[in-house]
Order: C-alpha cells, then structure tokens, then sequence
C-alpha cells in the first residue's frame, strides 16, 4: 500500500484562516484512493525530526508575533529542511511559512526576521499597517502542465521581491506585491503561496500535484491517481472566478 508521510510545522503557531484545513484535504484525498497517509506535527518544544524522512513538510502562515516566536526554533531547523528539500521532500508553504524560507522578512515594525535562505526571495512589510494586501485572489497558473486558475484569499502586509518562478500570474488580487502581477514561489517539489482558503480545499489540482509527486518519488516512476469526484469544488470555484473577474 502507498504511503505518504507528513511533517507539519508549527501547527499550533502557524495557522491563520483554516490553513490547518490543508493537511486534512491532503489526508482526505489520500484516503479516497486507499493511499495511507501519516501526519506527525513539530513544534518549538519537540526533539528534532529527521526531517529527510518525510515526503511532505507543511508550514502555514501566521501574524508577525509569532512568526517572531518560531524564527529561532526555525532556524535550528535549517540543515534539516535544506538537505530534505535538496533530497527531493516537497515543502508547501503559505504567507508566514512561505517567507520564512527565503531570505528574510522585515516586518511593520522594522524587525528584520531571518528566513532560512533555501531561495533567493525576500520580504518586507509595508511600513503603513493599514496597507495590506487583503481579499480574494484568482491566479492563472500552469504548473500542472495545463493552464488551471486558482482561488484563494490573502492577508499579508509583507511584499515578496525576487521571485524567479512564481506559481501564477494574478488575475485578481496582489499576489507577491501591492497591485503585483505574479503570486507565490513554485518549483518542482516546492509551492509557496500567499493563498489561505484553505488553499488546497478550493482547488484540488494542488493537492493532487502534490500527492503524485510524493508517490512518483517514492516509485521511481510515474503514476495516475485515480481522479475524484470533484464537482462540488469546482462549482464553487466556478462562482468565485466569475464573481471576482466581473468587471
Ligand atoms: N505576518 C505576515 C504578513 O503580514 C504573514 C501574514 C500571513 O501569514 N497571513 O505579511
């Protein structure tokens, strides 16, 4: 029987507007296919994991506060994370999370938060808290290898400059910057999103991508997943696109 075994970080600090909700649509969808799927949560009080024996490391997003309280922890984390990711672990971020591993997040109040420096973005706060980037947000994204529009929602004051490979382009929304064109930080084995929702209950086809990555690294080889029944999810991501790109 498959299995996919998950690290999600920081649960009880990292979860802003059911971001929590990703990892039971991750177990949802795996066990619809019979595909076993353990999901062990890490905090700033645990042992250290061995982080490499994962094939999905989850961290969400969170307010500055306590992306300040897990900074440090975070950072004893690094070589970990760095030498899982560089093994072909998939790492799925959202706002705070996604931050935290480029370069480093400036905050509204000027507090310069190191980021694990896995990739070559970097972030920093509109000084003006009441500028935020906050609302529905569609992409155009074509990472599946065909063109499929996402729906999300972001709140964050953080602006994400030198995104090489975003995820999508905006249709809708901000994405990485105030009024940007591009959202999120995609490569193989790694999506970053500013996208709260929870993201993956809204648009199936991410977690799927997902999930058959886990399973083709594991098998070496590639695999069909059998697809759901999904209607439901796209009905309503049918009426939020329409909705939101009325003009
Ligand atoms: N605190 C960060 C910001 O405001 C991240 C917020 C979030 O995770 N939604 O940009």
């Amino acid at each position: 029987m498959n299995k996919i075994k998950i690290l999600h970080m920081y649960a009880d600090m990292l979860d802003l507007y059911g971001d929590g909700g990703n990892m039971e649509i991750i177990g949802y969808r795996c066990k619809m296919r019979g595909i076993e799927c353990i999901i062990d949560k890490y905090s700033v009080d645990s042992p250290m994991p061995d982080f490499s024996s994962y094939d999905l490391i989850y961290i969400g997003g969170g307010a500055d506060l306590e992306q300040q309280h897990i900074s440090e922890n975070l950072q004893k984390c690094r070589d970990g994370i760095e030498s899982a990711y560089k093994n072909g672990t998939f790492l799925f971020l959202i706002c705070g999370g996604y931050q935290l591993l480029g370069k480093y997040y400036l905050d509204a109040d000027g507090n310069k938060i190191s980021g694990l420096g896995l990739f070559g973005y970097y972030t920093e706060a509109e000084p003006n808290r009441r500028k935020r980037c906050i609302g529905n947000i569609v992409l155009r994204t074509e990472f599946t290898g065909k063109t499929v529009d996402i729906v999300g929602f972001e709140n964050h004051g953080g602006q994400t400059r030198n995104v090489k490979t975003p995820l999508g382009s905006v249709l809708c929304g901000h994405g990485n910057c105030t009024g940007g064109t591009h959202e999120g930080y995609f490569e193989k084995n790694v999506i970053a999103t500013y996208m709260h929702g929870p993201c993956l209950a809204k648009n199936p086809e991410i977690s799927d991508y997902i999930i058959k990555y886990c399973l083709e690294r594991q098998n070496g080889s590639s695999v069909t997943l059998r697809p759901l029944d999904d209607r439901l999810e796209n009905d309503c991501r049918r009426v939020m696109i329409s909705r939101l790109l009325k003009k």
